[in-house]
């Protein structure tokens, strides 16, 4: 399995862009804030452990949080032996702390396998700030729309199911602000770990979404998949 990390700070769009690259290039999610929310939601003694903290844009535990890492790269391991059609891992949102990315490192090398490229997506702060508190998601099918550059066609209704539109608890501007200068002291020096082993690509996040995208695909098939990726 090839391993692919994309950075970025909250509202950078690393989750739609790990939607859309995952697509094109065959890759299973390792997305950990999706992972904490459907804890949250089918309120598992891990989801009502984890509420509290999340709804404050602190950071998840990291001993929690790799653990889930844990489970879920066995879990694409398995779907890979039973056929499916994935390639490797997209890790979205993990990890975010030195103690996570050296505990990657560890379960990787137990399954004789290696981080192959990070993806650091790059947005000025101001920029984040507006995307975050304009953002709004479906109660129910969990589509992400922007409240200033992407709306629904009726206000706070899914174009999609027609479902209610609502901000996630840690979009309020307390929380955001938190959870950038926690990316900015946390997560940020992680980059640099990344840049010494000679696998940090850097894409300009501040332009329109297919753009970035196509950016990121070329700068990982580069990396690690000229050759090994099946093609459409
Ligand atoms: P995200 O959807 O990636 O913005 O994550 C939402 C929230 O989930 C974060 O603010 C944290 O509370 C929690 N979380 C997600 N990923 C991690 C992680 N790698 N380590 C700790 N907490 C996390």
């Amino acid at each position: 399995m090839i391993h692919v990390i994309l950075m970025g700070p909250q509202g950078s769009g690393k989750g739609t862009q790990s939607e859309r690259v995952r697509e094109q290039l065959y890759l299973a999610p390792v997305a950990t804030g999706e992972l904490f929310r459907s804890a949250i939601k089918s309120g598992t003694a891990l989801g009502q452990e984890i509420k509290a903290i999340y709804d404050r844009g602190e950071l998840v535990p990291d001993d929690l949080t790799i653990a889930l890492v844990a489970d879920r790269l066995d879990e694409i391991a398995r779907e890979g032996r039973e056929g499916g059609q994935v390639v490797g891992a997209l890790y979205d949102g993990f990890p975010r702390t030195a103690a996570q990315a050296a505990a990657l490192d560890d379960l990787l090398a137990r399954r004789g396998e290696k981080i192959d490229a990070v993806v650091a997506i790059d947005v000025p702060r101001e920029e984040l700030i507006q995307r975050l508190s304009g953002r709004r998601l479906c109660s129910v099918c969990g589509k992400v729309y922007n409240v200033v550059s992407d709306p629904p066609a009726r206000l706070n209704e899914c174009d999609a199911c027609g479902g209610t539109l609502i901000q996630r608890a840690d979009d309020t501007p307390e929380a955001v602000s938190k959870r950038l200068d926690l990316y900015e002291r946390e997560t940020a020096p992680l980059v640099g770990r990344y840049a010494e082993r000679g696998v940090l690509v850097h894409v300009n996040g501040d332009r329109p979404i297919a753009e970035v995208t196509d950016a990121i695909v070329a700068a990982i098939r580069e990396r690690v998949m000229a050759d090994s990726a099946p093609r459409r």
